[in-house]
């Protein structure tokens, strides 16, 4: 796509915004981003911009900057059925996202991972896994680097692994990776779609160019998935388990039985491998189910199996993920601050033998709360709640579970404490945003971490 002297609006002035602002600026475009914000998140960044002739529209969007735009960029973070990009879209000014632009300047082979919960996961131990078979990868996307950044500075690598929200691909156009992965589809952001079948069709998407020639990475184990597969054009490689199907991935406790057929070699030849997860350190099924679809997308994607084992081995995890920070008289205190939609609290529930205390709360995305009813009154000691959507959270378990409810972390870290006994788990895992008090998940992990650590001091 020809930039130079296009009139680009950037909407959004987050991270993404500002990398897609700097690609279209070097190449020529006459750039400006523009937020309903009226204070940026990285006021560092802006000189640069400025620099690059960037101009900058704060404290809302200006209905005349998009009906003169020729290309309106979205960031993740912003709905494209705001106004003034519904106007524009209307007025047929082209409306794209930055991983649609960034496909265009890309050419070496994609892999991409999406789901509603397991994507960061799934994509650190991909990356992992390829690069113990000896190959060079590019990891961003939704995680860190944001894919318009690769494109603007590219390096020789053999393989990008790019993780991608559903926002992402809301704006997608063309973009084609060759192995797809869709790990799960639980209800998610219903504040954003218009409801649960949108947002499933949503990730449905990033199978809508693939060819026949294409991998398509798939969890079996979850009926919308497994319903809508059918319509997905590329060869298709399921787990957890295999049935008699032709290829896929098979999970018993301890082990992974790999079933795949080599890419672009004779479509006949079947390679068998076994992977050991006794050394796996993730706790719960649902990452062993990750390690599932990442060795398969790492087999496909030019991984061998050694390399697979030995990110498996190697693999510590990640922060904020069922992240153990404490033990404090016999009582485990985890932080899965990153859960922040119903499934992944449901999922965290499980790992743990005996009684948790449950804390939960922070910004209402319109979880379906009662579905945890069963799982929390079997494995939950106490509940206590903060942020926002306490009412709500409380109206949902309030009947199956004891309830309190706490100011703020801090609170809720000793209200647990007291309650605890030995062989407890203290388990943050709050099915909301955290955006109603913090500004981003991390802060609220961090948080959380520091109230455990100040028990013991
Ligand atoms: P994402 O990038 O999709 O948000 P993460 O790997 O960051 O996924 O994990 C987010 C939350 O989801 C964590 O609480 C984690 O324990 C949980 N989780 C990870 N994998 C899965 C899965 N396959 N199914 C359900 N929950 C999961």
């Amino acid at each position: 796509m020809e930039l130079a002297n296009k009139r680009i609006v950037v909407v959004g002035m987050g991270r993404t915004g500002l990398a897609v602002s700097r690609f279209c600026a070097r190449r020529g475009g006459r750039v400006t981003v523009s937020d309903r914000a009226t204070a940026v998140e990285n006021p560092d960044k802006i000189e640069e911009l400025k620099a690059l002739g960037v101009s900058l529209e704060m404290g809302g969007h200006r209905e005349e900057t998009f009906q003169n735009a020729e290309l309106i960029v979205m960031s993740p973070g912003v709905s494209e059925n705001i106004a003034p990009v519904r106007a524009a879209a209307a007025a047929g000014i082209p409306v794209t996202g930055e991983i649609e632009l960034a496909f265009g300047f890309i050419d070496i082979p994609i892999v991409a991972v999406t789901g509603t919960n397991g994507k960061t996961t799934t994509c650190e131990l991909l990356a992992a896994m390829l690069e113990r078979s000896g190959r060079s990868v590019f990891l961003g996307g939704n995680i860190g680097n944001p894919l318009i950044s690769y494109a603007d500075q590219p390096r020789p690598v053999d393989v990008l692994v790019v993780e991608i929200s559903s926002f992402q691909l809301d704006t997608i156009d063309t973009f084609r990776p060759r192995v797809g992965v869709l790990l799960n589809i639980s209800p998610d952001h219903l504040d954003r779609y218009a409801d649960f079948n949108a947002y499933a069709a949503s990730k449905m998407r990033l199978f809508e160019n693939q060819q026949s020639t294409d991998t398509a990475v798939l969890n079996a184990g979850d009926p919308v998935i497994e319903e809508l597969s059918a319509a997905v054009p590329g060869q298709k490689f399921f787990y957890p388990h295999l049935d008699d199907r032709q290829a896929g991935a098979s999970l018993s406790n301890d082990r992974i039985y790999l079933r795949w057929l080599r890419p672009s070699a004779d479509q006949s030849q079947v390679s068998d491998s076994e992977i050991d997860l006794t050394h796996f350190s993730l706790v719960g099924r649902h990452n062993r189910e990750n390690a599932c679809a990442a060795a398969l997308a790492a087999l496909m994607a030019g991984g061998n199996a050694a390399g697979v084992q030995a990110a498996i081995d190697e693999f510590s995890g990640l922060a904020h993920r069922l992240e153990k920070v404490g033990r404090v008289n016999g009582v485990d205190y985890i932080n899965d601050s990153k859960a922040t939609n119903v499934d992944s609290v449901a999922r965290a529930l499980e790992c743990f033998e005996g009684r948790t205390i449950l804390i939960m709360g922070g910004l209402d995305k319109g979880g379906n709360f009662e579905s945890l009813a069963q799982l929390v009154a079997s494995r939950s000691r106490m509940l206590i709640l903060t942020g926002a959507a306490a009412d709500r959270i409380r109206a949902a378990l309030g009947n199956v579970v004891a309830v309190k409810e706490a100011e703020n972390l801090k609170e809720a870290v000793q209200m647990a404490h007291a309650a605890a006994r030995p062989g407890d788990t203290v388990l943050l895992s709050p099915g909301c945003a955290s955006f109603d008090k913090y500004r981003n998940y991390q802060e609220r992990g961090r948080d959380f971490r520091a109230a455990v650590e100040a028990l013991t001091q």
